[in-house]
């Protein structure tokens, strides 16, 4: 998945323009800029990478999930629901609105069970978040028509899902909105930085204002521009999106180099009766970040998954013992340990969290093991790594 290992002289020479004229903001200093726009170059690369009519840059992908949810009015007391496997940035994201998240169980696809999604809907509901983990998807289908069947915004987290897609669309832009991270480890990095992506004006126009305390943008005397409405500061710089400028041009060879490594492992562990491997929903195509597949049983997954680690299979994840991906370790968001007072809603809203217990999610995430795909492997490497990943995992179960 990172893009960050392979640097090359498209990245310097973007930044280099940047610092060469000296203007590291993205808004105004018209004049001393030397025609370098970097923010609005790449916000341009990216409606094209992701077919969206609108994208606005923030500073990460978790801005970029309490932008998105701002831009459509979610806040205080509202309920969104997202699923148990996903990043910690998820839940902080709607709780820094003064909104509750209302944790549901996973299926084999890896993100939102749309039983469980169907379950949690109350009169509090405003919107469901799909995060599409690991380059995969959840059934888009039967989310999307769970949204409409309840006037409920679909949002997509695809931070983890750059340049997979669902019957043609780019994983993103199938929801009300679509959030994206350029974090260090992503498939495309900024170093940090984040996209809201959509087709809706209103909402756009909101995040981009919202992003900017406020501001409307309107002429080009930023000193003079009104407040419409009370924003933050979420704002990229103009050093980081000239990061992710020249990484958006290589997205379609990381992809490729991607499918390449994925294809060789997937090949490998395919030969292993026992092995199997997550659902990826009907018109879906991964983006091929990283591979996913089951074991037999939570102790062979364990097993396997210290087995990859003493014999130097690095980059392999079992998310079930892990603190930043999987609710079993998050003591923090379900113990409410926070620096300062949390609203009466929000704490009453996450009571459900000291009793609930998600036997589903753990089904899944039990038996999973994760494998990065890493983009500077060469192709003799991924070979010699299936080699040793196959003779664990049959030594194991
Ligand atoms: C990385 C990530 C984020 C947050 O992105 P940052 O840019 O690190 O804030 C959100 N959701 C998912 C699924 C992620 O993987």
């Amino acid at each position: 998945m990172p893009g960050f290992e392979l640097f090359g002289d498209l990245e310097r020479k973007e930044v280099h323009n940047v610092l060469d004229s000296g203007v590291l903001m993205r808004y105004g200093f018209d004049g001393m800029r030397n025609g370098h726009w970097k923010s609005k170059e790449l916000e341009t690369e990216l409606q094209k990478a992701f077919q969206s009519k609108h994208v606005q840059l923030v500073s990460s992908g978790t801005a970029a999930v309490s932008v998105a949810l701002a831009a459509a009015g979610v806040g205080a007391g509202d309920e969104v629901i997202m699923p148990t496997f996903t990043f910690v940035a998820s839940f902080e994201a709607i709780m820094m609105l003064g909104a509750i998240p209302v944790l549901v169980d996973i299926d084999d696809t890896l993100t939102l069970n749309p039983e469980a999604v169907e379950n949690a809907i109350t009169p509090k509901t405003k919107a469901i978040m799909v995060v599409q983990m690991c380059g995969s998807m959840g059934h888009m289908g039967a989310l999307q028509a769970i949204c409409n069947n309840h006037k409920l915004l679909l949002v997509e987290d695809a931070c983890q899902a750059i340049g997979g897609s669902y019957k043609g669309k780019p994983l993103g832009s199938i929801g009300d909105l679509g959030c994206f991270s350029f974090d260090f480890v992503k498939t495309i990095t900024c170093g940090e930085g984040g996209a809201v992506i959509t087709n809706n004006q209103e909402f756009y126009t909101n995040a981009d204002h919202y992003s900017d305390h406020g501001h409307d943008h309107n002429g080009n005397d930023r000193g003079a521009e009104t407040h419409p409405f009370l924003g933050y500061n979420f704002r990229i710089s103009e050093l980081h999106a000239a990061v992710g400028l020249a990484q958006v041009k290589r997205l379609p060879e990381f992809l490729d180099i991607q499918k390449r490594n994925y294809t060789i492992l997937r090949n490998a562990l395919s030969q292993i009766l026992e092995v199997t491997f997550r659902t990826i929903p009907e018109g879906g195509e991964e983006s091929y970040a990283f591979l996913n597949f089951f074991l037999p049983d939570l102790e062979i997954a364990r097993q396997v998954s210290d087995e990859f680690k003493a014999n130097g299979i690095d980059a392999c994840f079992h998310y079930f013992d892990n603190n930043w991906h999987y609710i079993r370790k998050w003591d923090h968001l379900k113990d409410l340990k926070s620096l300062f007072p949390i609203s009466t809603e929000v704490k009453q809203g996450l009571e459900y969290l000291q009793t609930k217990t998600f036997q589903k999610s753990d089904h899944y995430i039990g038996r999973n093991i994760s494998c990065l795909i890493k983009l500077s492997w060469t192709e003799d490497e991924v070979k010699a790594r299936a080699l040793k990943m196959v003779e664990i995992i049959q030594n194991s179960i």
